[in-house]
This record gives structure tokens, sequence and C-alpha cells, in this order.
């Protein structure tokens, strides 16, 4: 018997480069045509070292696209009243066309009182729910940057996924249920599954399409997965890093892929895969969200 080929990665640094790429050109029709500038804003509560890292990303990815950034950093006390203010002065204001709360925020606030005061015209994370509502009803919506990532990562290594088997492990409103109704809406047949599903490795092996969005680390093994199938891997883990030095430590996903690229079609990696598209994505939302608010249409090529 001959060994499995290897799978072709499916590189998120290219991928969300053309995409990035996309929204930069325009951003400049829009200035240029209309003279807008699409503005994304991102607040961030207290002083968490990972939030500060994705804010500073978001501002600087922001800037390069020709866009503006505005960042709002309050301290880890700052109260939900005084935050749900922030977040309506925001709604209000016309040089922000997206914006976002960086999550998570401190435990004495609500984090979906936050989000059900964000106008849902500039939920550039598409957490609130009438955005869930109109992404569930098929409807034009602000959808969650990590599952649009994931959906043009599957579509680059499948093409039409139409018939297709997707299987979605994990089930949150801000990964796992997006992700799923994006692959209906692509005409897949959907199982999502969670932490109560039985016999996992079973359900999981049926995938044309995996998605493992639960934050385990390595958890997807290669006994888990069809031969041939796309795996998209969207979890982040810190683990140990002994060989790196003491105390050190590095990202993995939830998918073990040395192994499992043996036997997959196609792979995203961790680092260097869904995690670039997530920015990206965040970009595309708020040049969209600046069109509609204008009423301008976008370029057919967006
Ligand atoms: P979450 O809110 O904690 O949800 C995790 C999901 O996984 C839940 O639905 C949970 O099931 C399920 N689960 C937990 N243990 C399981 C098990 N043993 N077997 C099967 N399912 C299990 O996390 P999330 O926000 O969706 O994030 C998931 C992962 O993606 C994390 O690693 C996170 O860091 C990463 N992430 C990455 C990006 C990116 O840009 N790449 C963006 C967002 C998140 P129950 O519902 O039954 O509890």
């Amino acid at each position: 018997m001959t060994s499995p080929a290897q799978a072709s990665i499916i590189d998120g640094k290219i991928i969300s480069a053309e995409l990035r790429a996309r929204v930069a050109k325009e951003v400049e029709r829009l200035k240029r045509d209309h003279g807008l500038t699409p503005g994304l804003a991102v607040i961030l509560v207290g002083n968490d070292p990972a939030s500060e890292v994705y804010v500073r990303n978001k501002g600087i990815a922001t800037r390069e696209a020709g866009m503006n950034s505005y960042e709002y950093k309050l301290p880890a006390d700052t109260s939900e009243a005084d935050l749900l203010a922030k977040v309506r002065e925001l709604n209000a204001d016309p040089a922000v066309h997206g914006f976002l709360v960086q999550f998570p925020v401190p435990d004495h606030i609500s984090q979906q009182n936050v989000i059900d005061t964000i106008d849902p015209a500039k939920d550039a994370d598409g957490l609130h729910p009438l955005n869930a509502g109109r992404l569930a009803s098929g409807l034009p919506a602000m959808v969650p940057a990590t599952p649009e990532g994931c959906l043009i990562m599957a579509k680059r290594a499948g093409g039409d996924l139409a018939g297709k088997h997707a299987v979605v492990i994990g089930r949150s409103n801000l990964v796992g249920k997006p992700i799923a109704q994006l692959l209906l809406k692509e005409n897949c047949t959907v199982t999502i599954a969670h932490s109560r599903s039985r016999d996992l490795p079973a359900i999981a092996r049926e995938a044309d399409i995996l998605v493992a969005a639960v934050g385990r680390a390595n958890m997807v093994t290669r006994d888990w997965v069809k031969p041939g199938a796309t795996v998209i891997d969207v979890g982040i883990n810190r683990v140990p890093a002994p060989e790196k030095g003491e105390g050190k430590t590095r990202l993995v996903g939830d998918v073990d892929f040395n192994d499992v690229a043996g036997v997959a079609g196609a792979i995203t990696p961790v680092p260097g895969g869904v995690g670039l598209m997530t920015v990206a994505c965040l970009l595309r939302n708020t040049v969209i969200a600046a069109c509609r608010a204008n009423g301008i249409e976008l370029s057919k090529d967006f």
C-alpha cells in the first residue's frame, strides 16, 4: 500500500495578503472617488498582554490598508456604564464605520450588554444578535471575521463546497455557530459537534471539511480525519516548549498538524493560518460597513 500524499498547506500568509491588498485597493477608490476614508475603532479595557498584541496588530493592519485607526484604552476598573457610554459615543461618530470591543472584558462587565449596545451596522465583529439572526436567515449581515476567514480558506482548498459534508467542532457564537451558518449557505451538509457530542472521532471522520474551533491543543489526530479532507484549524493554544528554552512556549492549533498532514488533502497551519485571515476580514467588514453607511456600491470584485 502506498502511503498517503502529504496535505497541501492552505497558506494564511498568502491568502490574507491578497485580501488585504484588495481592501487597500478598495479604500484607495473610496478616497479618490467619494472622499471617504473607512475608519475602524477598537476599545480595549485593561492590560491583558495578548489583547494588547491583538489590538496593536489590528491598528497596524488598518493603517497599512489606508484606513483610519482609532484605539481607546480604558483602565481595568472602568465601570460597565462608562464602557457602554464609550460604545454609544462610537455608535454616533460618523468617522467610525466599524468598531469592536476587544474580549474578554473584566469580569464586572457583562460581555452581552456590551454586544447588545453596539450599533449592528458598525458591529465589525458581527456579534450583535441582529447580525447573528440575519446571517442565520440568509440576509446580508456583518459576519464575524474569523469564520469568514475560515470560509475563504475552505473555498481556496476545495472550490465549490456544495454537497460536501462539513463538520464543525465547537459551537461558540464567535466561531463555531457562524462558521456552520456560512458553510450551510454554501450548500454544505453541516454537523455541529461540541463537548457533549458522542464519539467525536467517528463524527469527524465523516467530514469532507473539518473545522476545529475548540481551544484544546492537538486534539484532532489522524484517526479523526477522512483521507483527502480539508482541515481548517481555528484553535490557538499556547503550550510549553522546553526545546526553545526553560519557560518558553509556542502556539499550536486544535489539530495535531504533523500527524494530520499525512492524511488530509489540505490543512491550515497554526500559526500562519486562520489567525492571519481574521484581521484581513475585519478590515473588509469595515469597508463594507463604510459603503453601506454612505450608500456606495462595492466594487464587483471586492
Ligand atoms: P469557546 O467559546 O471556548 O468555545 C469552545 C467550543 O469547543 C465550545 O462549543 C465547546 O463545547 C467545545 N469544546 C470544548 N471542549 C470540547 C471537547 N473536548 N470536545 C468537543 N468540543 C469541545 O472558544 P472559541 O471562542 O469558539 O474559540 C475556539 C478556539 O479558537 C480557541 O482556541 C480560540 O483561541 C481560537 N480562536 C482563534 C481565532 C483566530 O483568529 N484564529 C479567533 C477566535 C478564536 P460546549 O459548547 O459544549 O462547551
